[in-house]
């Protein structure tokens, strides 16, 4: 049995040996909707995920929840209300050259059948998976159809259109006093960091791609302003990071954080495509590398939301959210796939969960990964512990120290 130093491990329920109470939301048909062909985002990678999930039986442990479409107005809590007239109203045949450029729609984020409930499924799912956690009536709460991070105010982004993240914090925030959000999506979680960019109330770590990629922000020294100054944690790495890599910056600094930041409530954004092999990753995490962000955070028992993102190479990102939602749920499944799978085709020829990662480089040198792990620590262990609503209404200072740079080019 894995044991790591909480004392958590698959086989056990957790540090406090207490059961998680896992509710899971799911839209039957989140699958249907279509990107277009050649467009590398495809929802069905969500039902394929469901239907592993059945097959092992994990819905037994949890409690499924079909999301409500959320309203215009609860998603205007967030996006401008122009961008949210556009978004419901708008079809593939009444697209104009004008919404193109103003709200950011075209090649990356198609216009397509449905668009609109496709959202409202997307963000129902998170906002209701946190009333669920604000309610107290879960542990965890998961929402595989969310988790889109890319999306701003006024504006789709990088597949991205309706930001079901901040619109799922903003409610945690009604019974919570701090939320920590986590995004191991391989690319920057941007959206989710803009619009908490100046509150401690949200603090967030996003650990990622950076330099010359989507959607290229995110460097080491971007940490908020105001009163969200440190609140905002970029963890920016080379190609190839491998899962003892990873673990090796993500435990210490999550660790960190818990202990600094004392947050109520957790979400953790689970993009897929940092796993190897992605089609547009460039990452070279295991599923259980990937999945151990999840047991970590878990064996914190604070109330957790979980939610999906990124994923192109979709017989992965549907293996890894069913072995996730396995660690959720605090089962080990079985290697061989459940028999009769309906999507058995995507898993041939050996039918497992758990793939071999590619033989790929790590870019990222131990010299750099203890330099950015120092930086990255040594900062967290500057900051006040636990800011209460007080800290956030004192007035910013002034002029804020200038910061010494240190060259962090070198992988
Ligand atoms: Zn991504």
């Amino acid at each position: 049995m894995e044991e790591d130093k909480s004392g958590n491990s698959l086989q056990t329920p957790g540090i406090d040996g207490k059961k998680r109470n896992v509710s899971y939301f799911y839209e039957p048909t989140i699958g249907d909707y279509y990107y277009g062909r050649d467009h590398p985002m495809k929802p069905h990678r969500i039902r394929m995920a469901h239907s592993l999930i059945e097959g092992y039986g994990l819905h037994k442990s949890m409690q499924i929840c079909k999301p409500y479409a959320a309203t215009p107005q609860d998603i205007a809590k967030f996006h401008s209300d122009d961008y949210v007239n556009f978004l419901s109203s708008v079809s593939p045949e009444s697209l104009s050259g004008d919404h193109l450029k103003r709200f950011g729609v075209g090649e990356d984020c198609p216009v397509f059948e449905g668009l609109f409930e496709f959202c409202q499924a997307s963000a129902g799912g998170s906002i209701g998976a946190a009333a669920k956690l604000n309610r107290g009536d879960a542990d965890i709460a998961l929402n595989w159809a969310g988790g889109l991070h890319h999306a701003k105010k006024c504006e789709a982004s990088g597949f991205c259109y309706v930001n079901d993240i901040v619109l799922g914090i903003l409610e945690l925030l009604k019974n919570h006093e701090r939320v920590l959000y986590v995004d191991i999506d391989v690319h920057h979680g941007d959206g989710v960091e803009e619009a908490f960019l100046s509150t401690n109330r949200v603090m967030t770590v996003s650990i990622h791609k950076y330099g010359d990629y989507f959607p290229g922000t995110g460097q080491v020294y971007d940490i908020g302003v105001h009163n969200g100054k440190n609140y905002a944690l970029n963890v920016p790495l080379g190609d190839g990071i491998d899962d003892d890599s990873f673990r090796g910056l993500f435990r210490p600094i999550i660790q960190k954080v818990m202990e600094v930041y004392q947050p109520k409530a957790v979400v953790l954004q689970c993009g897929a495509d940092s796993l190897s092999g992605d089609r547009l990753g460039c990452f070279n995490l295991s599923i259980k590398g990937h999945a151990d962000c999840l047991r970590y955070l878990r064996s914190f028992n604070v109330p957790l939301m979980v939610l999906g993102g990124g994923g192109y190479t979709i017989r992965n990102v549907a293996r890894c959210w069913c072995y996730e939602t396995a660690v959720a749920v605090g089962k080990e499944p079985d290697n061989n796939l459940p028999e009769g799978n309906k999507y058995m085709e995507y898993f041939g020829p050996d039918n497992v969960l758990h793939f071999d990662i590619s033989r790929m480089e790590n870019e990222n040198s131990p010299k750099y990964l203890d330099k950015l792990r120092t930086i990255l620590l040594d900062r967290l262990s500057d900051m006040e512990h636990a800011p209460s609503v007080q800290f956030q209404e004192r007035p910013p200072t002034t002029e804020p120290p200038v910061e010494e740079e240190e060259d962090m080019d070198e992988r």
